[in-house]
């Protein structure tokens, strides 16, 4: 990042200047809030800041998963509130986000979605199973289809897996292309005026007469009428005691598998691990968190031996039953979590709104928390 001391006088007018709103993150949430707040006040200066040189939290180290839970998953988040209202947010923030960018801009396709258990889980798959009826009952006018789960395990043996004693499917689910949303987002974001900075890691929120100072790493400070700080597992770093707790996920891409057929999106262990086939044919496998909680609250990159461990054996087990396919990628990223389901979406201080927290599912709640940021931005 340039120092501050040699910013040109071009540049402090273009990209450093005094802006109504300032949004740091560029992630799905900051993308997302940052063309919704174009839409509300056309006239005004907005500015992303971006800490990496891509956005480089969760957005563009996800699944593609364009999901709103699995029967297991409901099941437990149940528990913790008002479901119906929860998958509404999840169905709504997915409508919102295919109407702003298109399908095609997103890859978005209507696969379907798959929960796969084990022959030694039967009394997991019994459980879920037996909630088929309910779930679809009130999930249909949240969603408008009247069956979104059904008992698919009659499927098993097409896909190949092995030891998979049932299998139930989401009608409603889809997947899509991580790279490309964010492009798109990116894309759409300069189109209409609104710079997006990268390499601007931003150090400081200060509150000020007129709103909030944002400084930045590299000296310089921008005067703001208000900030948005999308930073979401990151988002105690400059709001200490924002109650954000990090989860890192790690991912894995094989080579590419032609004489593999997995269409759909499938989802293992109460959700805490997942996987996909690619349209190149490489097969998309993520998860484990859970095998060490501990270890994975962490805004650090990093991988470790347990979860890529796991993450083979699952794939040589299960999913292609036979050698360890060639393995050519693998990362991380690292999601908010806290202690509701629904996003924090909050003025924090003076000046300052955060709206951070989309868990595991961001895919499908940003755009709905981006909108709902943007309009307390623009009311302010
Ligand atoms: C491995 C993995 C798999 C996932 N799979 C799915 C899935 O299939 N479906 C789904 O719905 N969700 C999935 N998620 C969750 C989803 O990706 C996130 O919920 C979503 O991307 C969050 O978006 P965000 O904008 O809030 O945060 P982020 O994308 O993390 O964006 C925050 C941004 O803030 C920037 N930042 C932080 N601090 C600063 C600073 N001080 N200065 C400047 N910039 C800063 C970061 O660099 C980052 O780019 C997954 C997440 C992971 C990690």
């Amino acid at each position: 990042m340039q120092n501050a001391a040699n910013l040109s006088y071009w540049e402090h007018q273009a990209f450093f200047g005094p802006a109504d709103a300032v949004i740091v993150g560029a992630g799905l949430v900051g993308l997302t809030a940052a063309l919704y707040l174009r839409q509300r006040r056309p006239a005004w200066r907005v500015v992303v800041l971006e800490r990496g040189a891509l956005p480089s939290g969760a957005s563009t180290k996800n699944a593609g998963f364009a999901c709103f839970g699995s029967i297991s998953e409901l099941l437990e988040q149940e528990k913790r509130g008002d479901l119906q209202a929860t998958v509404a947010a999840r169905w709504e923030g997915l409508a919102r986000l295919r109407a702003l960018l298109g399908d095609g801009a997103l890859a978005y396709e209507p696969v379907g979605g798959y929960e796969l258990f084990r022959r030694n889980e039967g009394a997991l798959a019994a459980e879920c199973r037996a909630k088929i009826d309910y779930f679809n009952r009130l999930l249909a006018p949240v969603v408008g289809h009247a069956r979104t789960f059904r008992d698919a395990s009659d499927e098993a043996g097409r896909f190949g897996f092995r030891g998979v004693g049932a299998l139930l499917k989401n009608e409603c689910e889809g997947s899509l292309d991580p790279g490309r949303l964010v492009r798109a987002l990116l894309a759409r974001a300069w189109a209409a005026d609104v710079p997006v900075l990268t390499g601007c890691a931003v150090t400081a929120l200060e509150t000020t007469a007129g709103g909030a100072r944002v400084r930045l790493a590299n000296g310089a400070a921008i005067e703001a009428g208000r900030v948005l700080a999308a930073t979401n597992a990151f988002a105690a770093e400059l709001l200490p005691g924002l109650a954000v707790v990090p989860g890192r996920g790690q991912v894995l891409v094989t080579e590419p598998r032609p004489d593999v057929a997995l269409r759909g999106t499938f989802h293992y262990d109460r959700g805490y691990a997942y996987f996909r086939q690619l349209p190149d044919h490489r097969l998309l496998l993520g998860g484990g968190r859970n095998l060490d909680f501990a270890a994975e609250e962490t805004t650090a990159p990093g991988l470790t031996g347990r979860v890529q461990t796991y993450l083979e054996g699952l794939l040589r087990e299960v999913i292609v039953p036979g050698p360890l396919p060639r393995i050519d990628y693998r990362w991380s990223g690292v999601m908010g979590f806290g202690p509701a389901l629904a996003p924090l979406i909050d003025w924090v201080r003076p000046g300052v709104l955060a709206a951070v927290r989309c868990n595991g599912m961001g895919v499908a709640l940003s755009a709905g928390t981006g909108w709902q940021a943007a309009e307390q931005l623009s009311g302010a």
